[in-house]
């Protein structure tokens, strides 16, 4: 419990103190030049960029901890949000986790819990008819000689791998479901198919890149196992694919 808790609050606290670590700073460096000389006309113009430059980021963060709660709108100030997360805020967390040694995989998968609870948050109360169910190939068995990264619909339900679940409940919830073999195959599907949503299924760190590559759809995250070692025969948890599809419908 106490672990899970730690999982949820990591990416924000880390993101809430490099903000004050960065106002502290600014501040620090903005009055000691004041008292100390004065300021110049460049100096001037330099401490009110900064300060411009803070307040947006206070003010982005403070919007990304609501959307947590509730939908942003206007649809660009979402967009904005999202933008700074993806790309601002996240390495503001593995900046401040790297120097007080935090472990890369909980920054990592506290980021996808906050995004996951934002991607929540932003579906609440819509019924979308389009969701995309993304799958990695590590998934299914390594001695498996169907191709499912065309079809999973090819899979021959053997059951020695978690394909054959994975497709039976993509059937029954009427899901798209797709197995991509790496960044660029899963880029494609997501283009072909347009999703509202996706579930997608990976590792943190594929799961972190792929989501800021693309950062402008909602992607609800599902780590995978792998007591097998990264990339081989991984494993998956189908009530969360469940629980995440049922949330989006
Ligand atoms: S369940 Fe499907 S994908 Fe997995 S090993 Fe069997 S046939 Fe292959």
């Amino acid at each position: 419990m106490k672990e899970y808790y730690i999982a949820i609050i990591k990416f924000p606290l880390l993101v809430t103190l490099s903000l004050v670590l960065l106002v502290t700073a600014f501040f620090g460096v903005a009055l000691g030049s004041w008292f100390k000389l004065g300021l110049s006309g460049m100096e001037i113009f330099l401490f009110v960029s900064g300060f411009i430059i803070l307040i947006v980021l206070i003010f982005g963060w403070v919007l990304n901890l609501m959307s947590t709660h509730r939908k942003i709108r206007p649809r660009r100030l979402e967009i904005f949000c999202r933008w700074m997360l993806y790309n601002v805020y996240y390495y503001f967390a593995k900046w401040l986790g790297k120097i007080s040694f935090q472990k890369k995989l909980d920054i990592q998968e506290s980021f996808l819990n906050f995004n996951n609870e934002m991607v929540l948050s932003a579906a609440a109360k819509v019924s979308h008819t389009n969701i995309l169910l993304l799958l990695p190939h590590c998934l299914q068995r390594s001695d498996c000689t169907v191709r499912v990264t065309g079809d999973i619909n090819n899979c021959e339900d053997c059951g020695r791998c978690g394909i054959a679940e994975i497709k039976a409940l993509a059937k029954r919830e009427e899901v798209k479901a797709a197995v991509a073999t790496g960044g660029s195959l899963a880029r494609k599907i997501i283009l072909d198919n347009k999703p509202d949503v996706i579930v997608a299924v990976a590792c943190h760190r594929d799961l972190v890149d792929g989501m800021r590559d693309s950062w402008r759809h909602s992607i609800y995250a599902v780590l995978n196992e792998r007591p097998k070692g990264p990339c081989f025969e991984t494993e998956v948890s189908i009530k969360t694919i469940e629980f995440a599809i049922k949330k989006f419908k």
